[in-house]
């Protein structure tokens, strides 16, 4: 079985743009894993020797009558569950928002390796911008860009070593 890296984090950081980076793809292959639910986006991806399963989260199906915050926060559970590695997308322009604090404190209670993505990260210096993720309590934050496709090769080595 191939590992499988779930991308969450808040409306409009950039998940699916790294989700599609990671799986080559404009729209996700959605195939028929087995024992892995139907509504989220599944896609085949690679990374240098790395193959793996990738999950976006935060689509929504057209008749959700949930809400939004209970529809993220469900596919955000789910897609944790299913995964052996997980990759929270903050929005390094943006900054830290409650959101943000919000999904830290479920990831830190969920039990699975999570990395850190301090996404739009492109063209900064390293340093002050990035600091202030460290208060999220997941460790320390890779800045990449999915737009430009960098500091990513490193990000899924960490989120994949040894696994
Ligand atoms: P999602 O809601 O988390 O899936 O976010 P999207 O992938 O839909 O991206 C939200 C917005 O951020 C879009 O306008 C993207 O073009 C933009 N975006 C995504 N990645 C980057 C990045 O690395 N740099 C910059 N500057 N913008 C990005
Ligand atoms: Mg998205």
């Amino acid at each position: 079985m191939k590992p499988v890296i779930a991308l969450v984090g808040r409306p409009n950081v950039g998940k699916s743009t790294l989700f599609n980076r990671l799986t080559g793809t404009r729209d996700a292959i959605v195939a028929d894993y087995a024992g892995l639910t139907r509504d989220r986006h599944y896609g085949d991806a690679r990374q240098g020797r790395h193959e793996f399963i990738a999950i976006d989260t935060g689509g929504f199906e057209p008749d959700c009558t949930s809400g939004i915050f209970q529809e993220m926060a469900r596919q955000t559970r789910q897609a944790v569950a299913e995964a052996d590695a997980v990759i929270f997308v903050v929005d390094v322009r943006a900054g830290l928002s409650a959101q943000d604090h919000d999904i830290a404190r479920f990831l830190r209670t969920a039990n699975k390796r999570v990395l850190l993505a301090a996404n739009k990260a492109e063209g900064m210096k390293d340093g002050p911008q990035l600091a202030e993720f460290y208060e999220l309590g997941i460790g320390e934050p890779h800045p990449i860009s999915s737009a430009h496709g960098q500091g990513i090769r490193s990000l899924i080595e960490a989120a994949l070593d040894d696994l």
